[in-house]
């Protein structure tokens, strides 16, 4: 028995990096697992790996792709248990002095609308079925959630904002879906090791990042992080779970260490 057999998950974001790592995790944990990306090649290569995945081709800053997201995956796989919460971009590391500020707004924006109010309309699209199955959210946030090293002043505020909406959720929904998010530290991916908005600076590369300044000194993959979204997406281990963010960081946050 695994934890999470016959347990249908729905994942954003799961085509590459983290997601995709929680995705093959979540299939060798007994789930069927639906995935909403951008990234069309990506999910066709995904598509191809298992009967037990669906891909939706779609944007999550897009309340329609979400909603047509649940509904083919409750075509498919006959209900929703799981929804993860996940897509994300980076901001270049960007301060506001570097910020034109005709373009603040739209730069503020643009970010925002994937990286927090994607998370809100996936959840909300996924709402009507996590009530049915009595599910569970999941949601990636990041030690930027609480500390202003990871990123610039687009990206820590967008993911401080993940902090929020896991609490206030959890609370909004309680007793029946329970909100728990997990809060990597740094792990190499597209959106560490190269920039996503157009510039060139990454947080930092794998080559470059300093893991014996971390207390668990190991350079991790997206796969050690999976662990902790298995138990919050599993209904009897994350039971007594609600409004609670899994910080996944080394042990970086109990040395009090300011940098990657
Ligand atoms: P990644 O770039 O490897 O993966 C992000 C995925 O999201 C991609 O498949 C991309 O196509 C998809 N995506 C982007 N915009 C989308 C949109 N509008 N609609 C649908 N899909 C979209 O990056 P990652 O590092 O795996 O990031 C995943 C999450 O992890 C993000 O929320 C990120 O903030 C968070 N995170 C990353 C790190 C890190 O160090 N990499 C640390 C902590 C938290």
């Amino acid at each position: 028995m695994t934890w999470l057999d016959n347990q249908v998950a729905l994942i954003t974001g799961g085509a590459s990096g983290l997601g995709r790592a929680v995705v093959e995790r979540f299939l060798d944990e007994g789930a069927k697992v639906a995935v909403l990306d951008v990234d069309r090649d990506r999910l066709d290569a995904l598509e191809h790996e298992s009967d037990d995945v669906l891909t939706i081709h779609g944007d999550v800053t897009s309340f329609d792709d979400n909603e047509r997201a649940v509904s083919e995956t409750v075509d498919q796989f006959g209900r929703l248990d799981v929804f993860v919460g996940n897509a994300g971009v980076f901001d270049d590391n960007v301060s506001l002095p570097e910020l034109d500020a005709d373009d603040i707004g739209t730069s503020f924006a643009e970010l925002f609308e994937i990286n927090v109010l994607g998370y809100l309309l996936g959840a909300r699209a996924a709402l009507p079925e996590l009530v049915e199955t009595e599910g569970r959210i999941v949601f990636t946030a990041s030690q930027a959630s609480f500390n202003s090293d990871g990123g610039g002043i687009l990206y820590v505020p967008s993911k401080h904002a993940i902090a929020g909406i896991v609490r206030q959720l959890a609370f909004e929904l309680a007793p029946t879906v329970r909100v728990n998010a997990v809060a990597p530290g740094y792990v190499p991916t597209e959106l560490s090791a190269t920039d996503t908005l157009g510039g060139d600076r990454a947080i930092v590369t794998a080559e470059e990042f300093d893991a014996s300044n971390h207390p668990l000194d190991i350079v991790p993959t997206p796969e050690d992080y999976t662990g902790p979204y298995v138990l919050l997406a599993s209904r009897e281990n994350s039971r007594p779970m609600t409004g609670t963010i899994i910080r996944a960081d080394l042990g970086r946050s109990v040395r009090g260490i300011t940098s990657v």
